[in-house]
């Protein structure tokens, strides 16, 4: 196993990976960030690409790649095995290793079956007639059919289900793929997609993970689209149709177009503008928000010009206000989506993508075109609308120059203006605090304090020897504990007693991976804190370390004692309290006599 991580490893650079998710500062050798784990201002998240490791010194989280792509995903190990394999391009036969599948992996392998059957189907299949048809009247090409893998469910009652059977998968897996549906009649599995043209919906790293279907004959009784429902693969609210594509594009041009549907996404991407999602529903939710940010801070909306009133536009766009992002609205002309755009004239499209409307321009626009300034109730009502939808921005320079706008177009007092934009900024605190709530889970967790400090003196001592030699005779083994750390102090000083001098590489090829890891991490340390020190600032701040390390760990100790204490009390155990009070006392004089 571990041969096939050290090889993805040795595929990927660790920069290229992380600079996918957060914008990284060049820091000496290495790179830096604000950690994406936690809340932070000051960049405490560092990455090495000469050690190819990453670590937050605010949080203490840190690993590789996987580690990585575990934490900011949310992902078990098999799935990121996937992910990061298929992006070096190394072939693993999940097959031979049971452990190296879950449940989400088995979903998404049958998934991948499904994708490719459906995809034959289209083309091949003689009753895909109908969907070759009607994508030649939509004027998709072959080229689009590949690159979005589109494809075709025969009507049928079981003809996925058989399929994926033949290909040795479990009934229940199937379902949790959420490709079949158990009759309720006879509690048997039957196609959820039957006769349909068929869109893969993916994740952004091109994974299926789910279908949305469209309607192909007249008769069919379902819905014009049929989606996957939830399952453990496939989560509506986080999905964002096309990013996978558009990705790369959207970081280039630095901005997102966000569409209504999938056929709009097809039909920019043939005309040439890539950097185009889909959104699956009709608006976005907080996490959809938090991953188009990832890739751009700008965002243009391109709905259907009727249904792009106010409200609407409101409830799309309030969760990227609240994100800080900067929106503009695509304008369309009335009744068309961009796909019937496109179809018409594609440099109408370019054209209205190029004259894109920042959103408060869109908005003062709608407002003063519904109503009759003249009419003292019509203007009560704008105002009011233009407050709410001013309140909702984070940015205070924008709410106040918003605010002037609005008080220079309908002549009304700033100040008043300001007072009444206050009641609703009040109304949206609850908001806020809700949402500071939300960010608990991001809160580092207690560091080990007497870890984090035995990690600094390792990084000290073991740049200059009398350093060793120094912490050999004052920091002995007696105040060592048995944390990975503590037992890769020990083998320093042992290492070092030995031979009576340190040599790095060599000491590393002594120790095991996990410990040899760790002192990756901590000679990091090494380079962002001490790199200017010299031998003589080094051991003033040695000797401090090792007397509050010192002083953590017998008062650690001595807490300890105390509970014990009182337990053998509680006992009338006489020996016990005697022994444990002699150890009371020896580190209660040892505390005192640091110096
Ligand atoms: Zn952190």
């Amino acid at each position: 196993m571990s041969n096939i991580t050290e090889e993805i490893k040795s595929r990927l650079d660790i920069v290229d990976l992380i600079k996918e998710y957060i914008q990284l500062i060049p820091a000496g050798v290495n790179f830096k960030a604000p950690c994406p784990f936690h809340n932070e201002k000051t960049p405490s998240f560092f990455v090495s690409p000469e050690k190819q490791i990453w670590h937050c010194f605010g949080c203490g989280a840190g690993g590789d790649i996987f580690e990585f792509v575990k934490k900011i995903e949310g992902l078990e190990f098999p799935e990121v095995l996937r992910i990061l394999a298929d992006k070096a391009n190394v072939k693993i036969d999940y097959n031979y290793s049971p452990e190296l599948k879950n449940q989400k992996t088995k979903v998404l392998d049958i998934l991948q079956n499904t994708v490719d059957y459906y995809h034959q189907l289209l083309l091949k299949d003689k009753d895909a007639k109908v969907a070759r048809d009607y994508l030649k009247k939509r004027e998709i090409d072959e080229k689009a059919i590949e690159q979005f893998n589109l494809g075709y469910s025969k009507d049928s009652w079981d003809d996925l289900l058989n399929y994926l059977r033949s290909k040795k998968f479990a009934d229940l897996d199937i379902e949790a793929a959420g490709l079949v549906v158990k009759s309720k009649k006879d509690n048997k599995f039957y196609d959820r997609f039957r006769g349909r043209l068929m869109f893969p919906i993916n994740n952004i790293f091109g994974q299926t993970i789910g279908f949305t279907a469209r309607i192909l004959k007249k008769d069919d009784q379902q819905g014009k689209y049929v989606n996957t429902p939830q399952t453990i693969a496939y989560d509506k609210s986080n999905v964002l149709y096309n990013m996978d594509l558009a990705k790369m594009a959207i970081k280039q041009k630095n901005y997102t177009i966000l569409a209504e549907g999938q056929m709009d996404v097809i039909s920019s991407y043939m005309a040439g503008v890539q950097n185009i999602i889909a959104s699956s529903g009709t608006a976005l939710t907080p996490q959809q928000v938090k991953i188009i940010k990832r890739y751009s801070e700008n965002l243009m909306i391109a709905y259907d010009a009727d249904k792009a009133g106010l409200k609407a536009t409101f409830r799309i766009v309030d969760n990227a206000l609240v994100e800080n992002i900067n929106i503009k609205i695509i304008e369309m002309p009335k009744g068309m989506d961009p796909d019937q755009l496109i179809k018409e004239d594609k440099q109408k499209w370019l054209d209205a993508v190029k004259n894109a409307k920042p959103i408060m321009d869109f908005v003062f626009d709608k407002v003063f075109s519904i109503g009759d300034l003249n009419n003292v109730f019509h203007k009560k009502q704008m105002v009011r609308k233009l407050l709410v939808f001013i309140s909702k921005f984070r940015d205070d320079i924008e709410r106040e120059t918003y605010l002037k706008r609005l008080s220079d177009s309908i002549d009304i007092d700033y100040d008043l203006l300001k007072e009444k934009l206050d009641i609703f900024l009040n109304k949206n605190k609850k908001n806020y605090v809700v949402e500071k709530e939300d960010n608990k889970e991001y809160q580092p967790s207690k560091l080990d304090k007497k870890e984090e400090l035995l990690k600094k003196i390792i990084a000290l001592g073991i740049n200059f020897s009398n350093s060793l030699e120094y912490l050999s005779s004052n920091l002995e083994l007696e105040y060592i504990n048995k944390s990975l750390v503590d037992e890769l102090y020990k083998d320093i000083i042992v290492y070092y007693t030995k031979n009576n001098s340190f040599d790095l590489k060599i000491f590393k090829k002594s120790i095991d991976k996990e410990k040899s890891a760790l002192l990756d991490i901590i000679i990091f340390i090494f380079e962002n804190e001490y790199n200017d020190y010299d031998q003589n600032d080094s051991f003033v701040d040695l000797k401090s370390l090792v007397r509050v390390f010192k002083k953590e760990f017998l008062t650690e100790e001595l807490r300890e004692l105390e509970k014990l204490l009182k337990l053998a009390e509680r006992k009338n155990d006489q020996k016990k309290i005697e022994e444990i009070t002699k150890e009371f006392v020896s580190s209660t004089h040892r505390l005192n006599n640091l110096d």
